[in-house]
């Protein structure tokens, strides 16, 4: 029973993965700070606390409020720290003897790093080495769990969004709507918002990240919804965009022209094309009809315990995609003073191709309030 538990648990084979890689690197530690990464790698979801990844230890830096919680971590060592938490991560690397260790490059401030190297004294600033993205690489690719998870998070926020639009009606507010949208969320097992949706009135959809306000709901006027559930930590991120009722001209062509660019590249996914080829996929369409200027973000971006994390699937990004990678595909046109059209599901990319797992419909009709 042990032994299948063991073999159960995803931490000790992303360990492994990451021990390899500071042996490469020559790290005796990395030393974790970024809070999604911790949960990654030890299952632990409480805040102000270091995950410490030597070859022969994992240790995690808390205090008492998380007492219990990190009790039940299989093999890891709890350091409960009185004092703060650099010096109890000071003194358990020299405990140690962790000579060259890594620090998260994205996730730690200088305030921290100084507060460390004031600790280690003598030599400190020396030991301590920056890195970049080491467990966002492994983070790239999803195993079944987290599909699962994603996939859960997904029925979510389909569902929530299902119940919200048999509420709304002309003349509510953005942030009734997002009141209405984020409870129908939680009553269905959302921990949080994937982030703070965007719920963008007339033509405040034109700022691709709008925040809700005051603005009505209007009869003839957009409406775009950006929104996403949260599930075991996993996140979800789907934007759809309505009109309440009869569609100007200008926002049905920007419809078409979105929707056919988002058709288009959910079926150009294929494993080892880059993110830069499937951003042009979507691109392309979108300039030959004359809103090239007009859809000025990328195309996607990879979805997990971040709502944002790799791979990036924009101009720039030479990132290959590879089977297990989970990316969003959200082209968009906003035209100030009018409104914008923004599409996005969620893309499984598999052997074969790139799987939707979002079934929301994206037709105009069902799109009319
Ligand atoms: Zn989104
Ligand atoms: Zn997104």
């Amino acid at each position: 029973m042990a032994k299948r538990e063991q073999s159960a648990s995803p931490f000790s084979a992303r360990l492994k993965k990451l021990r390899a890689i500071l042996r490469q690197r020559e790290l005796d530690a990395l030393l974790i700070t970024n809070p999604a990464d911790i949960h990654y790698l030890t299952g632990f979801r409480g805040e102000d606390s270091y995950a410490i990844v030597a070859s022969r230890q994992l240790a995690v830096v808390s205090d008492f409020r998380f007492a219990e919680e990190l009790e039940r971590l299989d093999r890891v060592k709890v350091v409960m720290r009185s004092g703060s938490i650099a010096r109890a991560t000071a003194e358990h690397l020299d405990r140690l003897g962790l000579e060259t260790v890594g620090l998260q490059g994205e996730y730690v401030t200088l305030a921290q790093r100084d507060a460390l190297v004031k600790e280690l004294g003598r030599g400190g600033a020396k030991r301590l080495r920056s890195t970049s993205d080491l467990v966002g690489e492994l983070r790239l690719y999803k195993t079944e769990d987290e599909v699962k998870a994603i996939r859960k998070a997904i029925k979510v926020q389909q569902d929530a969004l299902v119940a919200t639009l048999e509420t709304v009606a002309p003349g509510q507010t953005e942030l009734e709507v997002c009141a209405q949208l984020e409870f129908e969320m939680k009553c269905r097992g959302s921990e949080k918002p994937a982030f703070g949706p965007i719920v963008a009135a007339q033509a405040n959809g034109s700022l691709p990240h709008a925040v809700p306000g005051k603005t009505k709901l209007a009869k003839g006027k957009p409406l775009l919804i950006d929104w996403g559930a949260t599930v075991g930590g996993y996140r979800s991120d789907m934007t759809r965009t309505f009109s309440l009722g009869k569609w100007s001209r200008q926002m049905r062509e920007i419809y078409e022209i979105t929707h056919e660019a988002f058709l288009t590249a959910i079926d150009a996914v294929r494993p080892g094309m880059t993110g830069r080829e499937l951003d042009a996929v979507a691109r392309d369409i979108i300039t030959a009809a004359g809103y090239g200027e007009a859809f000025g973000h990328s195309l996607g971006h990879g979805i997990g315990l971040d709502v944002h994390e790799g791979p990036r699937v924009a101009k720039t990004s030479e990132t290959e995609l590879q089977p297990g990678m989970v990316i969003t595909i959200e082209p968009g046109i906003y035209l100030p003073g009018i409104g914008g059209v923004r599409i996005e599901n969620d893309i499984l990319v598999t052997p074969r191709g790139g799987k939707d797992l979002c079934s929301l419909p994206t037709d105009m009709e069902w799109a009319t309030l």
